[in-house]
């Protein structure tokens, strides 16, 4: 019991208007319990391709999770595809009926329509888990020791169902272990001093518990894993031997989870008790929206200017006319200068500054699309950087650059 195979059904998904986030969300809730996931399929709401796809995936795997396609609405066609597939018939489900009836009167609709009713008809071979979010009930099939579950398509449905009913289910049934992970980040040590550093610790991890080191460019990530029944038990057991091996590496340890860079920022800004400001042209807001997605980044982060015209960072941001007269406005003294006159602005002691071409087409000045200068100024100290990228689009060049900015900084 290894190998988990997912079908996500529905146009819409095919077509480009929504986004298959189950798969993504369920593979890692699978991980989390030892089983892996070997293929995903994206199919339409077709009776005869489910039919196809669900005899390739029963071959392929021993666990089959199907979303989307539950739906009362015409061009929900899964269960129908289902009962097909396993020879079966849909009857009324008495247990599944009453649930609905429930569902439905606790959200003040009293009348069930047909359509409605017609939702607690499942296959008579299988087994219900009512659906606590939704109208549409998850239904699991057995086959020859295989499974297959079939769940409605809508994120928060799927999420409960799988978390709270289907994992625990699998646990139990195949007497799987749970599997969780944390992450130290260490900066500023050589990978094999930090191995001497923390050996006594790591010998005397528990047997349940395995230590990893994975280089990042100048960081090295410390995973550690930890195996075990219960998932709060295993998470508890993590945050202990975390706190028993910060203070051997406290200096470098610039997280303790695996944290989004703009979180790691945070904790340092912090910590160190600094504030930050941003004064950008070229990223457009990314690099504020960016630093301010982390919450509690009111503590640090002061404010920002999207100085796009040239005159407005003349006006606003003091940059010099004759700066940009000499060296043009994507360059590395304007950026210097931008960097300079919002944190005389906003009185940061960090400030953050962006001027380039994201493109398409030619930047004003000549300059070449997928130019940037950056500026990271640390009270009187400038460190401004160049960077070339014409390949990416408008909104991945914006986003790069605002990563890479955060993640000098961190
Ligand atoms: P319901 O019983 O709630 O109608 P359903 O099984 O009919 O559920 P769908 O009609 O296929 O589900 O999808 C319902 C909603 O969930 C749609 O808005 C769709 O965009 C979204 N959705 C469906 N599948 C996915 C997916 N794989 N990832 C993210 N969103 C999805
Ligand atoms: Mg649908």
């Amino acid at each position: 019991m290894e190998k988990a195979v997912l079908i996500t059904i529905g146009d819409e998904i095919l077509s480009g208007n929504t986004v298959d986030t189950n798969s993504n969300f369920i593979a890692a809730e699978l991980k989390n319990i030892g089983i892996k996931v070997t293929q995903i399929f994206t199919i339409s709401d077709e009776i005869n391709t489910i039919k196809n796809t669900l005899e390739s995936a029963l071959e392929i795997g021993d666990l089959i999770i199907t979303t989307g396609g539950l739906g009362p609405t015409r061009d929900d066609k899964t269960k129908k595809a289902i009962a097909e597939f396993f020879n079966d018939d849909i009857a009324l489900d008495d247990v599944t009926f009453n649930h609905l009836k429930n569902y439905m009167e606790k959200r003040g609709r009293l009348e069930i329509l047909e359509r409605n009713r017609e939702q607690a008809f499942v296959p008579t071979k299988s087994t219900v888990f009512q659906n606590h979010y939704g109208t549409a009930p998850c239904m699991m099939m057995e086959q020859e020791g295989k499974l297959l579950f079939s769940l409605p398509g809508v994120p928060y449905e799927v999420k409960p169902l799988i978390k709270d009913q289907i994992i625990p289910y699998l646990q139990e049934k195949f007497k799987l272990n749970y599997i969780s992970t944390r992450i130290v980040s260490v900066v500023g040590i050589p990978e094999s001093i930090l191995a001497d550093t923390i050996e006594d610790w790591e010998l005397a991890l528990p047997e349940n518990l395995a230590l990893s080191y994975l280089p990042v460019g100048t960081r090295v990530k410390l995973r550690l894993t930890a195996t075990g029944e219960s998932e709060m038990a295993l998470q508890q057991q993590l945050e202990e031997e975390i706190q028993k091996l910060l203070p051997l590496i406290k200096d470098h340890v610039i997280a303790t989870s695996e944290d989004k860079i703009e979180k790691i920022l945070g904790e340092i800004l912090n910590e160190k008790k600094l504030t930050i400001s941003t004064a950008e042209s070229c990223t457009g807001g990314d690099l504020a929206k960016m630093i301010t997605s982390n919450s509690g980044s009111s503590k640090y982060y002061l404010g920002g200017i999207i100085a796009y015209a040239t005159e407005k960072k003349i006006e606003i941001l003091k940059v010099k006319k004759e700066t940009i007269d000499e060296f043009t406005v994507v360059s590395e003294q304007v950026a210097a200068e931008m960097a300079e006159g919002c944190q005389k602005l906003f009185k940061t002691n960090i400030s953050l500054s962006t001027t380039g071409v994201a493109g398409p087409g030619k930047g004003e000045d000549g300059k070449k699309v997928g130019t940037v200068f950056y500026t990271i100024r640390i009270d009187d100290k400038v460190v401004t950087s160049k960077l070339y990228m014409p390949h990416l689009d408008r909104l991945d060049f914006m986003n790069f650059v605002s990563q890479k900015i955060i993640q000098d900084l961190v």
